[in-house]
């Protein structure tokens, strides 16, 4: 089990982004990546083609990141944390919060 998911805020700590913020996209679980809205972004020049209606130039998208270098912020206290597990009686397991002991899944 990760501990990202998506729609998670979380907080970047390598690459050209560290120390900024963003919400998860989508997580690519087979390679330990992340896609995080606004970090990462890279330009992209593309060739025109009408046959597929893409009209060219220079698109901007995020590209994924190691799942190692994001920090879960959680949504009770509002600080990165390192993230726990919790089994509920329902036998559901959710990521809570070491630091503030709040449940991270809703
Ligand atoms: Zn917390």
């Amino acid at each position: 089990m990760l501990h990202v998911k998506k729609e998670d805020q979380v907080l970047v700590t390598g690459g050209k982004d560290r120390g900024k913020r963003g919400r998860v996209l989508h997580v690519l679980p087979s390679r330990g990546r992340a896609v995080v809205e606004n970090i990462n972004v890279i330009r992209r020049h593309t060739r025109p083609n009408p046959q597929k209606n893409i009209k060219g130039g220079i698109v901007e998208r995020e590209s994924s990141l190691n799942i190692s270098s994001l920090i879960v912020i959680c949504r009770e206290c509002n600080e990165p944390t390192r993230v726990g597990y919790s089994v509920l009686a329902d036998g559901k397991k959710v990521r809570i919060c070491r630091k503030c002991k709040g449940t991270i899944d809703k």
